[in-house]
Order: C-alpha cells, then structure tokens, then sequence
C-alpha cells in the first residue's frame, strides 16, 4: 500500500525506534506515547485488521507482541499492561494497518483497565444478544492464502536473528 504510513515503515522509508521484530512484524516505539514505553506491533505485510490476516500471520504478530512485551517490562521494570488493538474506525483505528498497541502501566499511574474505554451497557437482556450472534450465518474459517513456500533458509537461533535483523534495520534497541 503505498500511502500506508505503517507499510512505509515497513519498507524502511520512515525511520523507527524498533524493540523487536520477527520475520513478520516489527514492534517500535509510539511517536505519541501515552505512557513510557508505549509500542505499537505491526505486520509487516499489509492488513487493515485481524479480521484479513491468516492463522500463521497472527500467530508471528502475538508472537512478537510477546518479546516485545518482555523486553519493555525488563528494560522499563513496569508493574503490567495494557495490551489491545483499535479496530475499525468505530474503535477508534486511525491507521488502517493492524497494529497491536503494549502500554505499560505502572502501579498509581492513574490510567484505567479495559472497562474504561466504553460505558455502553446493552438495553437488551443477554439472552437477546446472545440470539442475534448465535442465529447469524456462521462465519466460514475464510483466512487469506498464505503467501507462497520461500526457500527453505539455515535454521538461526532466535536471538542471534533479531540482532542481525536490527543491525540490517540499523535501529535502536
Ligand atoms: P491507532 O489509533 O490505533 O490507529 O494508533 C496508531 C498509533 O500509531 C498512534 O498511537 C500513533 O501515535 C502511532 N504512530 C503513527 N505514526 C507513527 C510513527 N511514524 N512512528 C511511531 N508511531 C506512530
Ligand atoms: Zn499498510
């Protein structure tokens, strides 16, 4: 996607204070932190949400949600996270390229929990809103095809690949 600030990080074009990365998704730095440390994880191939990303693509993004995770809290030695996504506009994404937010959070920090994004509790009793999901058509597992086989590359360990990635990058842990 040309015009996709996050694709553009992507391909290098738009410099980023990166903490990790896989073979697949990059976690960086918030330029607009709302709590130190705060990261965003993103694909490195462009998706709009979860709802577009294969089984495997998911599995490498929440993979480096993970590292990034522990490399935040042993840097920064903060007390928990929040860790979520902004989906579609009515949940406030405002670019539309999958990207997991890692806030840390500190105890007295003042911030909430996830209960505090919205206070919309539903005017139907849950039995009625369990019907209009229960009864909608099922949703069929319909993952986009996995990119074709690369060629098979020497097995590194883990580490030993993030650093050369990082290098390559020529990024900030
Ligand atoms: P969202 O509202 O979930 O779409 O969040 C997008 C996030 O990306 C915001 O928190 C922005 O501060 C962050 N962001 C946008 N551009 C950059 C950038 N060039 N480097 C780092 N973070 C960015
Ligand atoms: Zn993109």
């Amino acid at each position: 996607m040309d015009d996709c600030i996050f694709c553009k990080i992507a391909r290098r074009e738009i410099a980023v204070k990166a903490v990790g990365m896989n073979d697949s998704a990059i976690a960086f730095l918030d330029i607009n932190p709302v709590a130190p440390g705060h990261t965003v994880v993103i694909t490195k191939k462009h998706a709009a949400t979860l709802m577009d990303m294969n089984d495997a693509d998911i599995a490498s993004l929440f993979s480096l949600v993970r590292t990034a995770t522990r490399q935040i809290k042993a840097g920064l030695k903060c007390d928990g996270f929040n860790i979520g996504l902004n989906q579609e506009k009515a949940g406030g994404q405002a670019i539309p390229h999958v990207h997991v937010h890692v806030i840390p959070r500190f105890d007295g920090d003042g911030g909430g929990s996830m209960h505090s994004i919205v206070r919309n509790p539903p005017k139907e009793n849950i039995d009625a809103v369990y019907k209009k999901i229960k009864d909608a058509e099922p949703v069929k597992e319909q993952a986009p095809e996995p990119e074709p086989e690369q060629e098979a590359k020497p097995v590194e360990k883990e580490e030993d690949r993030t650093k050369k990635m990082l290098k390559d990058w020529e990024l900030d842990l």
